[in-house]
């Protein structure tokens, strides 16, 4: 069965959308987009275009490469302090010449939507509930509970061991009852665990390293990758055709995982929102 990502984030948007209608005041989402990658671009764009579609106040900071890293630290603090605005993003990758770690470690846990605070990591692994939890594994959690598919006891395989998608997500799959396992590019003979897994989740952006003779019959498959080919597609990590034929459950790729990410994000904006403003709702 092909898990529809598209559907699920549909819903869970229209959800986030009907709370957000009986506040009396806006959440605030603050965006800072310092690089020049053309797809930072666009998921910034798609950010802007669902924040303001639900009814979220979305400012948008972008900046070209004369930015210090100073100016975006004033600009973390006046932000952190600045009372509309509940969740802060700040697009990665950053310029070169910018201390991605130290930009991340001044946002105000509180109001770090994107879940990648220490604060909000530490939580994560500790078992507390973070602020806010990462987007793409969060949204990979709900896509497996939309459909039901269990995951205590069973064995999952993450490829990939990023701050933003492995990690974290194996974290919240051992938060479920799961025995994890954490492969990436150093991993010797990815087949001999791919083989052993009932789940998998790929997030690497390597395009078709999961073939079809890897995956267990009935195993889930959950693609993260994004590759955009030289003609504009995008692919994911699976090769989806094929995998297809084998797996119980495979998402997509585009129309899996992505619009999770960012229905994900609209969520922990609402959250956040309602966690700095406790007594007023
Ligand atoms: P990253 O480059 O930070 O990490 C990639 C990871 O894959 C590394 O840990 C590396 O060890 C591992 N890896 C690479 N080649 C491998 C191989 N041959 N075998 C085993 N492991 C291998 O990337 P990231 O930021 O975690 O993103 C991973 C992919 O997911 C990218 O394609 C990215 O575009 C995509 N992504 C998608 C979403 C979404 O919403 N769908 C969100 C974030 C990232």
């Amino acid at each position: 069965m092909i898990i529809d990502g598209k559907k699920v984030a549909f819903s869970l948007l229209e959800e986030i959308k009907e709370k957000i209608d009986k506040l009396n005041k806006k959440p605030g989402l603050a965006v800072i987009l310092a690089n020049d990658d053309a797809s930072s671009k666009v998921y910034v764009a798609s950010k802007e275009k669902h924040s303001i579609a639900l009814g979220l106040k979305s400012s948008v900071y972008r900046f070209d490469k004369s930015i210090t890293q100073g100016k975006l630290i004033s600009l973390i603090h006046e932000l952190n302090e600045n009372p509309d605005i509940n969740g802060i993003l700040v697009q990665l990758p950053l310029f070169e010449h910018l201390d991605e770690r130290e930009i991340l470690e001044i946002i105000n846990p509180k109001k770090d939507v994107d879940g990648f605070h220490p604060v909000n990591i530490g939580r994560l692994y500790s078992g507390l509930k973070p602020y806010a939890v990462c987007c793409t594994p969060k949204g990979i959690i709900k896509l497996l509970k939309a459909y039901n598919i269990e995951i205590e006891g069973k064995n999952a395989l993450v490829i990939g061991r990023s701050n933003i998608v492995g990690k974290p997500v194996a974290s919240l799959l051992t938060n479920e009852n799961a025995t994890v396992t954490l492969a990436h590019s150093k991993t010797k003979k990815l087949k001999d665990y791919t083989k052993k897994a009932d789940i998998i989740v790929s997030a690497t952006g390597h395009p078709k390293l999961i073939t079809a003779d890897m995956v267990k019959k009935g195993a889930v498959v959950i693609d993260v990758g994004i590759t955009r080919q030289f003609d504009g597609r995008l692919i994911g990590d699976v090769d989806f055709e094929k995998v297809k034929d084998v797996a119980s459950y495979i998402t997509p790729v585009p129309g899996g995982v992505g619009p999770m990410t960012i229905a994900c994000l609209m969520e922990n904006t609402y959250e956040l929102y309602m966690l700095q403003n406790k007594r007023q709702n």
